[in-house]
């Protein structure tokens, strides 16, 4: 029989190697973006169409190609890099393995031009799915520009596979961001079908990190940062940590070894550590922790995307980063931040001259005595005021209950237990709230528990819903406006968004550069912060690949009816507990949350009885 195994011809190989390095458009950005920093750039301008889907520009003003590296830089394992396998444990550099643009020309169209500051001309090249179309001198500036167009054109399948504009957005920012906030050192120029979202100055990383988080409220921001420091044999820690009281959801959290973006779990740990006690359970510092070590106790190669690193000191490192961050939270809570913005606060004029002050004169009552009252109060009939209480519901839930007084007759399928007639005949005289937390009752086929907080979960989630869907729902003003900024890409989300958030009862009021006045909330919000709110929902749909507007609707009831519902701990009267098992019993499920808890259990007189024998 023939042979049958033969080499894969280069293109075959190239779109292979493309899987894994190239995965969407973000990848693009970030090994051009990579390259040009390598290159020594100063200046990068980047601009995308569509997502990147369309088209990819990374242009810089580093040190460019002669005529012969343009073409071998799109050969597989072409790097100027490294040359021998020892280079791979002291790698300085963001690039190394030589794949990035045999990878991107194999899967896109490519236009590059490139000119080295010797060269008086330079060179044009144009590659389509690994071919090479035209090769010319021309003019261009110093430096590389490449394009990249219509990425996938020849891989139907993943290009069907891309995820909607958004979510590719949100891919290429954060790419973005891990970038520019380790090279603070260059001036990056971002846009956004030819909107410039980033304008990025040379900067220290404090202020990088400004420009890129904070881009309104700049002050606030600065605010919100400690700074970390420590200098040991084994590695070098500096950057900026959050205050525990802005931890939040979802936060900003960075680790860069050696200049390098990284996702390392067990350092993210030891830095959790260090919050412990600080902040809520399910709430997460923001940080930005750059690392330094010998490059030689790193193996930086274990991943194709590089985003994973072994350290050779793992457990050491991990000690001094805790000790760190908990010395400068020490620190903070030793000495409270002094705010140096004196915006906005009174003038004092010093005074000189300190004989002249009169202190201020009062007049009052020396013999005042508060319990002697001359007042006599009217006659009322009291019990007058009272009638009828008995039988009227009373809306005594602060926020939730008191738009929707329609009366609705139980809707809800019990599985056999008969709980309203009991409920009703009882209803004063066996109610219990136990440990603020669940309330009991009797009912005829036992003793039923009901868990207060995901009972009023449910309440409030159909009350919501139905409102929603009659686009009627009940907002209040706020006194005084809260401003929200919106980073670029938390804008695109913000934007699709907002028509739900309007219906819901928020009222936005712009004030220019990705900023927006809050001027009215849902009532059922109550004294929940409306930005907080607003940006975990913004963090909520970050991380969630399917279409944004399609399940929002959804994620918004859920977040509203859950912020609102009364809170596990909350004392409840008798009366507001009959109230709440009444509107229990009027939802269309009265057996679940809306994600999906058990609201109640019965004890049934059987089990009872048996606890007796
Ligand atoms: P790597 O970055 O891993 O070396 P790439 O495929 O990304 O591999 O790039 C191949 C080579 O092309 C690089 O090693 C570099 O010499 C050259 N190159 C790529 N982009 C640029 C650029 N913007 N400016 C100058 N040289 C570049
Ligand atoms: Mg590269």
């Amino acid at each position: 029989m023939a042979d049958i195994i033969h080499l894969l011809p280069d293109n075959v190989a190239n779109q292979i190697a493309a899987g894994e390095v190239i995965q969407r458009p973000a990848s693009v950005i970030k090994e051009l973006v990579e390259n040009s920093i390598d290159a020594g750039g100063g200046v990068i301008h980047i601009l995308i169409k569509d997502a990147g889907k369309t088209s990819i520009q990374v242009i810089d003003n580093g040190k460019g190609m002669s005529e012969t590296d343009a073409r071998m830089a799109f050969e597989r394992h072409a790097t100027s890099k490294i040359s021998d396998a020892s280079d791979l444990f002291s790698i300085r550099t963001m690039g190394f393995r030589g794949e990035a643009l045999a990878s991107i020309a194999s899967v896109s169209q490519v236009e590059m031009k490139t000119r080295r500051s010797d060269d008086e001309l330079g060179i044009f090249l144009e590659i389509a799915g690994s071919r090479v179309f035209k090769q010319d001198v021309t003019h261009c500036d110093i430096g590389t520009s490449i394009l990249v167009r219509n990425l996938f054109f020849n891989v139907p399948a993943r290009r069907r596979f891309l995820k909607s504009d958004n979510v590719e957005k949100t891919h290429i920012f954060n790419e973005f961001y891990r970038i520019a906030l380790v090279n603070p050192e260059v001036e990056f120029h971002f846009f956004d079908n030819d909107v410039e979202v980033f304008s990025l100055p040379v900067a220290n990383i404090k202020q990088r990190i400004e420009n890129i988080f904070g881009k309104n409220p700049r002050k606030r921001l600065q605010q919100q940062l400690l700074s970390i420091q420590t200098d040991t044999n084994i590695v070098s820690i500096k950057g900026f940590i959050g205050k525990p009281e802005f931890a939040q959801k979802y936060s900003d959290q960075y680790f860069f070894v050696n200049g390098r973006f990284i996702k390392h779990p067990y350092f993210n740990k030891a830095v959790m550590l260090a919050y412990n006690q600080l902040i809520k359970q399910g709430e997460s510092p923001s940080y930005f922790i750059y690392l330094e070590v010998d490059t030689e106790t790193i193996d930086i190669n274990i991943h194709p995307t590089k985003t994973e690193v072994k350290f050779e000191n793992e457990q050491a490192i991990w000690s001094i980063l805790n000790a760190t961050v908990k010395e400068s939270l020490g620190k903070f809570n030793v000495v409270p931040s002094i705010d140096f913005d004196q915006d906005g606060a009174p003038d004092f004029t010093p005074v000189r001259n300190l004989e002249n002050i009169q202190p201020p004169k009062t007049n009052f009552n020396p013999d005042y005595n508060p319990f002697q009252s001359t007042y006599s109060r009217p006659k009322f009939d009291w019990d007058k005021l009272y009638a009828g209480f008995e039988t009227q519901k009373v809306d005594s839930f602060q926020n939730s209950l008191d738009f929707e007084n329609e009366k609705v007759t139980p809707e809800c399928d019990n599985n056999n237990i008969e709980i309203n007639a009991d409920l009703n005949s009882n209803k004063t005289s066996s109610i219990f709230q136990l440990k603020g937390k669940y309330i009991l009752t009797s009912i005829k086929s036992g003793l039923m528990l009901i868990d207060q907080h995901n009972a009023h979960f449910r309440i409030v989630y159909e009350t919501i819903e139905k409102q929603l869907a009659k686009n009627k729902s009940y907002s209040q003003q706020i006194l005084f406006p809260e401003e929200i900024s919106l980073s670029p890409d938390r804008l695109i989300i913000f934007n699709q968004i907002k028509h739900d958030l309007c219906n819901a009862g928020f009222t936005f009021e712009n004030t220019g550069s990705n900023s927006y006045n809050i001027i009215s909330i849902p009532s059922v919000l109550g004294t929940e912060s409306a930005i907080a709110f607003i940006n975990s929902m913004i963090d909520d749909l970050k991380e969630s690949e399917i279409n944004i507007q399609e399940t929002f609707r959804q994620t918004l009831t859920l977040s509203l009816a859950n912020v609102s519902a009364i809170k596990t701990g909350q004392a409840l009267t008798e009366i507001e507990m009959n109230d709440l098992i009444d509107r229990l019993f009027s939802c269309t499920d009265c057996n679940y949350t809306p994600d999906g808890k058990k609201i109640f259990t019965v004890i049934t007189n059987e089990e009872i009885l048996n606890r007796f024998k």
